[in-house]
């Protein structure tokens, strides 16, 4: 089997080895003869893997499981929009405006109750990220969206919100970057840009906060407490991609876990944008702020839109790398480098980036 180079913002690249023992896993799970897609989610063997996944989870963000839950549900990312604000926004809540999806989810908040986009740069087409933010003294939380998928920013120091508890989308750096996970009172992910397929969205919520300050009036499936009453078992998971995302956790942590990854993502963005800025003429990155810059999505433009078309068109043609084509609402060229995309893929990227460069400067 040939793999294509893929920089798809998401669904995106997966190790190796996780797609070859999910494919064995297909056939046969734990040696039953039954296929991870045919077993029983209440039986002993899922009952384990599911436990031992949250206990990866937490391994790897250094948090205690007497304090930290973790979920996988359905619904995306995009549900948690809507969750967040359902469970815990009582009198008003304070967003930080960084991009497409704190949009998405600022939009979601609205439909609960008092939304204050405190910081936001729009007026900059989300080109940085807001500093020295002033947050509602009493707002039951602050949410913020640690990596900017399609505009290419990354919060890479925590805004302090004192006694607020924060709340952060991570769908796009999960696991990829170093952080203080001990800071957030509730992180979500969509597994399918970092660590797992489409399908399942990983939920980790500080028990205490759920316990003393969650919504009970709230429908039973939307309500973060009957999920974590049955330790994410309350209804049929995600079966497969529970799977999935337990192999892609240990292969981070055969990687030497979430720092190991971090510097491998560090080494994979910094090819690309020294590149980027020993070539500023014709290679030509929104993101001017050094420290904004996203590790994992790494957006830049040409001097026109022609020949970035024929960029991703030679890209394509002549190396098989694909997906390099910014989002539609921005345009320009965007590589995703998430924790499984190999640094021998960016180190091929910029050899073909050279030449381009010589051909068509
Ligand atoms: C991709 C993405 C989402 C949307 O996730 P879904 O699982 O498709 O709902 C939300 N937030 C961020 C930051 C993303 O990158």
């Amino acid at each position: 089997m040939k793999r294509a180079y893929n920089f798809a913002p998401g669904p995106a690249v997966l190790p190796i080895e996780v797609l070859e023992e999910t494919s064995k896993a297909v056939l046969d799970f734990n040696n039953l003869g039954i296929s991870i897609m045919e077993i029983s989610h209440r039986s002993k063997d899922f009952d384990a893997l599911i436990k031992e996944t949250q206990q990866l989870t937490l391994e790897l963000m250094g948090l205690s499981s007497d304090d930290y839950a973790v979920l996988f549900l359905g619904g995306g990312a995009s549900l948690q929009f809507l969750m967040v604000p359902l469970n815990f926004l009582r009198e008003q809540a304070d967003y930080v405006s960084t991009g497409y999806w704190s949009k998405k989810a600022i939009k979601e908040a609205q439909w609960v109750g008092k939304t204050n986009v405190v910081a936001s740069s729009e007026e900059a087409n989300f080109t940085y990220i807001p500093k020295d933010i002033k947050f509602t003294p009493n707002a039951d939380y602050v949410h913020i969206t640690t990596n900017n998928t399609i505009f290419g920013t990354q919060w890479k120091e925590i805004p302090d919100t004192g006694d607020i508890p924060l709340v952060a989308d991570m769908s796009s750096d999960f696991l990829g970057i170093t952080r203080d996970f001990k800071r957030f009172s509730l992180i979500y992910a969509g597994a399918q840009k970092n660590v797992g397929p489409a399908g399942v969205t990983v939920v980790v919520i500080k028990r205490k906060w759920l316990e003393e300050k969650g919504n009970p009036n709230v429908a039973t499936m939307l309500n973060y407490s009957t999920h974590v009453k049955e330790n994410s078992l309350f209804n049929t998971p995600p079966c497969v991609n529970i799977f999935v995302v337990n192999r892609t956790l240990k292969w981070i942590k055969k990687q030497g876990g979430v720092e190991a990854v971090y510097q491998t993502n560090l080494k994979k963005a910094n090819l690309l944008y020294d590149f980027f800025d020993a070539n500023s003429d014709f290679w030509i990155t929104p993101v001017k702020n050094k420290e904004d810059r996203s590790l994992m999505n790494i957006v830049v433009n040409l001097p026109t839109p022609e020949l970035e078309n024929k960029f991703v068109e030679e890209a394509k043609s002549k190396h098989n790398m694909t997906n390099l084509k910014g989002h539609r609402s921005v345009g320009g060229i965007r590589v995703s480098s998430y924790n499984a995309c190999p640094i021998e893929w960016i180190e091929d990227l910029v050899k073909f980036m050279e030449e381009f460069t010589k051909e068509n400067r």
